[in-house]
């Protein structure tokens, strides 16, 4: 199909959140969100959200317009694969959260010409998947227990921890989730890159004995050295790519040296659908897991439930903050039912509508 992009826009918008945190990291706040608007010369355009509780779009736009917006300009939007390894040469100057906001609003459009939403076009395997609550920072191991307990009774299956931080507390912390919600529920645990190499076992040994499902990132990011090890010596599975250095380039490392059992990432931090795509496949051809991140954003967790619906390699989808406070901008958003499930979009591109009427309200700018 003959088409091409006219232009792009930013439309910054308010989006004033309650202050929230995972102990060490802080959101909300006066952020603003950005619709990113891909124009073409059809009677078609694809929308992506840009910023997140932690980061403003206004953070992320003056590079991508710089940047970004100069090379789309006259190419065909439906050629995504090559405007994606273009941009993502960008990535010193331009943030991949910027380089994903474009990436999802050309998915947006390419599924709303196709008449079909985003995960039939990428290849769906399943229409369903198990959603699991994420919780935010909580100030006792009681709190916490009475939270994973209330989402359980509310159908959830499945509740993640991110803890305070620090060995005893945290162990202190999972140990109570597991006795307020009794065997049958799914735990995960996030550590958030808190621990040393020492403190790392620690945990792991906890946790592998309270039945948890997976550990994620105790370690700092990059720190693939200890993770090999530490790896060795736990039977947990471990899982560290939420914010490895280089995306999807950088996770071949992580593979080749065994230094994790799961792969992770979400179409924010790795730049988009068509990399996360790639990420999976990489996990999947190793007979790995790829759990998907939460993408910061309503549009972004939009996205992201279209991955998880095309790859078969991913068995649940994050839900953060558990209590739903980074749901906004949309006229429907994502609902969990009552057993715990989350469903595939069904209508063309993301499938989602954006509250135009609460856009135009409270638009702080439009950047051309
Ligand atoms: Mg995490």
């Amino acid at each position: 199909m003959d088409m091409k992009i006219t232009d792009l826009t930013i439309t910054l918008f308010k989006w004033a959140i309650k202050p929230w945190g995972t102990g060490r990291h802080n959101f909300g706040g006066d952020i603003q969100l950005g619709v990113v608007t891909v124009h073409t010369d059809q009677d078609l355009e694809g929308h992506a959200f840009l910023g997140s509780p932690s980061q403003g779009a206004d953070v992320f736009a003056g590079p991508l317009m710089a940047r970004i917006k100069p090379g789309l300009i006259d190419r065909n939007p439906l050629d995504i694969g090559a405007i994606w390894q273009d941009m993502w040469k960008e990535r010193r100057y331009v943030s991949p959260r910027a380089i994903g906001a474009v990436d999802v609003a050309l998915w947006d459009l390419t599924g709303k010409t196709a008449g079909l939403p985003i995960h039939r076009l990428l290849g769906s395997c399943k229409s369903q998947v198990p959603a699991y609550a994420s919780s935010s920072w909580l100030p006792t191991p009681e709190a916490y227990g009475k939270e994973a307990l209330r989402f359980k009774s509310e159908g959830w299956t499945a509740y993640k921890t991110h803890p305070h931080g620090t060995p005893k507390e945290d162990i202190e912390i999972c140990r109570a989730i597991r006795e307020a919600v009794g065997d049958d529920m799914v735990l995960m645990l996030d550590s958030m890159w808190a621990y040393s190499y020492d403190e790392a076992i620690r945990v792991g040994r906890a946790v592998e004995e309270l039945d948890y499902l997976w550990y994620e990132d105790p370690l700092e990011e990059e720190d693939i050295y200890n993770y090999i090890k530490l790896r060795q010596k736990l039977d947990i599975p471990l899982m560290c790519t939420e914010y490895a250095p280089g995306g999807l380039y950088g996770m071949a490392q992580w593979v080749h040296q065994q230094a994790t059992d799961i792969l992770r990432g979400d179409v924010a931090v790795c730049g988009g659908i068509t990399p996360m795509m790639r990420i999976a496949h990489l996990a999947d051809a190793f007979h790995m897991k790829c759990e998907l991140h939460h993408g910061g954003n309503s549009l972004n967790n939009v996205a992201n439930l279209h991955v998880t619906m095309a790859i078969p390699n991913c068995d649940y989808y994050e839900v953060f903050p558990a209590d739903g406070a980074n749901k906004y901008g949309l006229i429907e958003d994502i609902e969990i039912d009552e057993n715990g499930m989350v469903y595939a979009p069904e209508g063309p591109g993301l499938g989602y509508e954006i509250d135009w009427d609460l856009v135009k309200r409270d638009t702080i700018q439009v950047l051309k």
